[in-house]
């Protein structure tokens, strides 16, 4: 094998090729022209993982239509809708810079990546009947949602979502749909920006190249890359490393040895879906569906009926369902990945949160063993005429839970996304998934503003981000000033407009 070494010390390093480093990329070099960037990808072909369109639903979460960001209800009895207010804000960021991006040139044709599509949350039975009824009058009086529609009229609800309606035995039912949804293939916007980023100046993108190791050096960091092409290993130093390699940001933060990932584990959760192409089926659903868990369910696994565009053609799915895997990553992944990141200080934490989730291993069991009539039941639950010759099971990507030590003493598994910077702000790495690529860009903006705090406090820089994404900083779920929310509504039209989403 050859040792390549550079002298240059590049600026920043990306580790993985996903919506995340992609993101971060774009966003950094728009920001700083002169920075030097090296992405390295393990695949041979750009932002394959979870990234990837049949990896994920493809949700543009912006809370409106998944109640599990809603499960509580206040003192006073009224669903609580603080989060979904939050997760809103956050996918307005992204949709803002992405609007940039097509705006500016950056990249091209946004119905490649993101499509107009109605989110209906769809509920039955009276007791989640009055949840969402409660739901929908709270949420509705936030300037966000306040085009959203409600009704417990079957007919309107099978006027909005046909399939939901097929032959269902007469009981309560109710739904909320908002027409300004989405559907994103956060692959393939992955891989407009970083193949834009790999055309910029100083910047370089390898794939098939496997970052194997991280070590410190006195300019930062020397990072080791096995190319699998050519078996060559290389070694680059760099001030600044982001470690977006998903599954992999576990192991790699782990060779760094960095101490701010004691007592972190990782605990892979595997997905599949079952998907129908069948013309006369997909044409007459047009919507994102989601319902309540089902019992232990983790948020994450809840089941959704989706429509989606993917490879230039509408295709239906439905799921997660959740599939028991010991693999990190679902390409170049080993099943020896759970077991190598079991170590002396994270060994405690997973064993007690096995212990103290025994529902959720439960749920885990039973749907891993689980048989394709027990899915096709659980699809009929949302489409009753659900024919099993119609509908096949593929998988989907693999969500890694970061499991962590919490302040007392049992472990949890945190269920959101982790984002895990050194005390120097030397390295940041993303860990856990959900909600995950939709709102990528409210994460790496909080990566760029702890890591490079110089370069925010640059009033170029500050007018960049303004021009780019015009609502950030604004507080913008906290609007109660009629103006700022006609201001607010018109960088959301725009963005829209330019996104082709009217
Ligand atoms: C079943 C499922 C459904 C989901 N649904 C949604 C949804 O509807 N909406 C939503 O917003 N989010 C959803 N998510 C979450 C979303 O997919 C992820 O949060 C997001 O894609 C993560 O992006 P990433 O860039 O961090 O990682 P990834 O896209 O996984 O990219 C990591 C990359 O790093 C590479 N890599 C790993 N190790 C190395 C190494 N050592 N060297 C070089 N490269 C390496 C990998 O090959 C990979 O390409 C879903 C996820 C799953 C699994």
């Amino acid at each position: 094998m050859d040792l390549q070494k550079s002298d240059q010390i590049l600026d920043v390093v990306l580790i993985g090729s996903g919506v995340m480093s992609a993101n971060l990329g774009a966003l950094l070099k728009s920001i700083n022209s002169s920075l030097k960037i090296e992405l390295y990808e393990v695949t041979k072909e750009l932002s394959f993982e979870s990234s990837n369109g049949w990896n994920n639903a493809g949700t543009g979460h912006a809370g409106i239509c998944e109640l599990s960001y809603t499960p509580d209800r206040g003192p006073d009895g009224k669903v609580r809708v603080e989060k979904a207010i939050e997760i809103f804000e956050q996918f307005e960021l992204t949709k803002q810079f992405w609007a940039y991006a097509v705006n500016s040139g950056m990249i091209d044709d946004p119905s490649s990546f993101i499509n107009a599509v109605p989110h209906i949350s769809f509920v039955y039975g009276q007791e989640q009947v009055d949840f969402l009824k409660s739901r929908f009058e709270q949420m509705s009086k936030h300037p966000f949602f306040s085009e959203m529609e409600y009704s417990e009229d079957p007919e309107i609800i099978r006027d909005w979502a046909p399939l939901l309606m097929e032959e269902r035995e007469n009981m309560p039912v109710a739904a909320t749909r908002m027409r300004a949804g989405t559907d994103v293939n956060f692959g393939e916007l992955s891989r407009k920006l970083i193949s834009w980023l790999g055309n910029q100046k100083y910047c370089s993108v390898y794939t098939e190249n496997r970052v194997t190791d991280l070590n410190r050096c006195k300019e930062g960091w020397e990072v080791t890359i096995k190319d699998l092409a050519t078996n060559q290993i290389r070694k680059v130093k760099t001030k600044f490393i982001f470690i977006g390699a998903g599954g992999g940001s576990l192991p790699l933060l782990q060779k760094a040895g960095v101490p701010e990932i004691r007592g972190y584990g990782g605990f892979p959760i595997g997905g599949q879906w079952l998907v129908c192409d069948k013309p006369e089926i997909v044409k007459r659903h047009n919507a994102k569906v989601y319902g309540l868990s089902p019992g232990a369910a983790p948020t994450m696994a809840v089941p959704h009926l989706d429509s989606r565009w993917l490879e230039g053609k509408k295709t239906l799915l439905f799921g997660p369902y959740a599939a028991w895997t010991t693999k990190f990553l679902h390409r170049g992944g080993s099943f020896l990945d759970l077991f190598q990141s079991i170590k002396l200080h994270n060994v405690l934490t997973l064993i007690k949160v096995g212990v103290s989730n025994i529902p959720l291993v439960g749920y885990l069991i039973q749907q891993g063993l689980q048989s394709m009539s027990t899915r096709m039941k659980e699809l009929t639950n949302f489409y009753p005429e659900a024919k099993t010759e119609d509908w096949k099971l593929i998988d989907a990507g693999i969500r890694v839970q970061a499991i962590k030590k919490e302040d007392g003493d049992a472990g949890i598994v945190h269920f959101g996304t982790e984002v895990v910077t050194t005390e120097d702000k030397s390295v940041s790495a993303l860990l856990g998934a959900s909600p995950g690529a939709s709102v990528c860009v409210h994460i790496v903006l909080e990566v760029i503003q702890k890591c490079f705090p110089e370069e925010m406090n640059k009033e170029k820089t500050r007018d960049m981000i303004e021009e780019m994404i015009p609502v950030y900083g604004k507080n913008i779920s906290s609007l109660k000033n009629e103006d700022d929310i006609q201001r607010y509504k018109k960088w959301n039209n725009s963005a829209e407009s330019i996104l082709g989403l009217k």
